[in-house]
């Protein structure tokens, strides 16, 4: 499998080439030149693998530059149902993304498909876990280093760093706004004593944290000199990843493989969504795609309109899913360039158009009129939908389920067909937003066992001023480069 620039003027790669880097050097995104097609009777053999045996099948078809008893070792230490147990009392981790069916709702079922049980209780860890043991492997193989740095407000920083930690090969400096945090957040990241692990809480808010990660990445010459990467969701590996859940939560609900079923995705920057296009784009019998997004709806408005428009700063919300405040979607363009028929140059076009004039207009174009094609419909949701569906879900099903997760059921009940199962992927668990559940249903979150306590662990972190040349210093000192 080769790989092509969004943008076109790549040379095409291996996936292993792309592994460690982000962006193509054109400022495109990588896919791969076809996507392969998986039949029924494939699909059909697959009933009842495990998920690790699951992954190995479709990660083969995008890594086949990797020798097959390398990827199984990878896959089958990732997912096991150790790492992917937390918060859960029954024996369905072996599943390590079980369906939590909550009802019938308008002649359907609908579930939940739980994808926050790894190592930080969100979704992230499903990609993160893989991307952390592929990389170790990679860099073994190549006798190189990586020096991962990177800015968080929660979710994603906490995800690289229990992914990250302990790898030969690899070390994290991951900047943190310091008293911006929830006590939740903060105990989960800095009570890593894993020596390859650097918190760095930096005096500023998350967006002074980000200048200085773009700073560093501006200056080439440092940047290849310490050996600096990053692990954002723009990544490949992480995109493919999250393709084999798609595949399980299908063969979960359904008994045979001519079945269809639709999935509803709480959506930021458009890379989980994205990786179900692709497993619909394999042939997965998926109905809809269904986006939901909260009150930063640059997504819905586009699916709604063909009208793509980048928020500036001052539009852009925070809210109770905070993992969803984006003001534009990095991932989209994967999406578009297939919209679009492929077509490099009017892709270019458009994403310059993004950065130059704040989006672009499809909604006359013979494009945008096959979107239905895609499967893709879209909703939005907002705090007092959030409470309003916490609360609702709570009362009908006894469960509690956290913010994004909220935002996707509110949009979900209003896609649902009869006949067709409704899986909405559960991107949080809701002790990561006690406040907001405190808020709805007047308590706290059950908390899993292995996070009891966290708050009073010894906790190793790096105080420092937002100052590069500090940062700078901080991390040459430790990569000793
Ligand atoms: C990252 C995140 C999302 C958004 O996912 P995208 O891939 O950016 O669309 C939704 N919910 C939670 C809890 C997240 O951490």
């Amino acid at each position: 499998m080769r790989y092509l620039s969004t943008r076109g003027h790549n040379a095409q790669q291996t996936f292993s080439e792309i592994l460690l880097g982000g962006l193509a050097a054109d400022g495109g995104l990588y896919l791969p030149e076809k996507y392969p097609q998986v039949t029924t009777a494939q699909l059909d053999a697959w009933r009842g693998l495990s998920y690790a045996d699951l992954a190995f099948e479709v990660l083969s078809l995008y890594c086949d530059d990797i020798p097959p008893v390398d990827l199984k070792a990878l896959v089958k230490k990732t997912y096991t149902a150790e790492v992917y147990s937390n918060g859960r009392a029954d024996d369905s981790a072996k599943d390590i993304t079980p369906i939590h069916w909550l009802g019938d709702e308008a002649g359907t079922r609908l579930g939940l498909l739980s994808l926050s049980n790894g190592p930080t209780l969100a979704f992230k860890d499903m990609a993160m876990q893989l991307l952390g043991n592929l990389f170790e492997y990679t860099l073994n193989k190549r006798g190189q280093e990586l020096n991962i740095l990177g800015a968080t407000s929660g979710d994603t920083g906490s995800a690289a760093e229990y992914a990250m930690r302990g790898k030969k090969g690899v070390r994290v400096f991951m900047l943190s706004p310091k008293g911006k945090m929830s006590a939740f957040q903060v105990a989960q990241m800095y009570s890593l004593q894993d020596e390859n692990i650097y918190n760095i809480a930096i005096d500023g808010v998350f967006d002074d944290a980000q200048d200085i990660v773009k700073a560093v990445s501006n200056d080439h010459a440092f940047k290849a000199q310490q050996k600096i990467g990053t692990v954002n969701s723009i990544n490949w590996a992480r995109v493919v990843a999250q393709v084999v859940y798609y595949f399980q939560g299908y063969l979960l609900a359904t008994k045979n493989s001519t079945e269809k079923v639709s999935f509803c995705v709480p959506s930021g920057n458009f890379g989980n969504v994205c990786a179900g296009h692709i497993a619909r784009m394999m042939g997965l019998p998926i109905e809809k795609l269904v986006v939901a997004t909260n009150e930063n709806d640059v997504l819905d408005e586009f699916f709604k309109t063909g009208v793509y428009r980048a928020r500036q700063s001052a539009e852009t919300f925070h809210t109770t899913s905070p993992s969803m405040d984006i003001s534009k979607a990095s991932n989209f363009e994967r999406f578009v360039y297939d919209l679009v028929g492929r077509d490099p140059v009017r892709t270019a076009k458009m994403f310059q158009d993004v950065e130059t004039k704040g989006g672009f207009d499809l909604s006359k174009d013979d494009a945008y009129k096959t979107i239905s094609q895609y499967g893709f419909v879209s909703g939005k949701s907002t705090h007092a939908n959030r409470l309003e569906t916490i609360r609702d879900i709570h009362a009908k099903y006894s469960v509690v389920i956290d913010t994004h997760t909220a935002d996707g059921v509110k949009v979900a009940r209003e896609n649902l067909q009869a006949n067709v199962p409704m899986l909405v992927l559960e991107t949080a668990l809701p002790i990561k937003f006690a406040e907001t559940i405190q808020e709805a249903l007047g308590r706290s979150p059950d908390r899993p066992a292995a996070f009891i306590g966290i708050e009073d662990q010894p906790q190793r972190v790096a105080e420092m001023p937002a100052d590069v040349n500090q940062v700078k210093a901080f991390v040459a000192k430790h990569t000793g480069l």
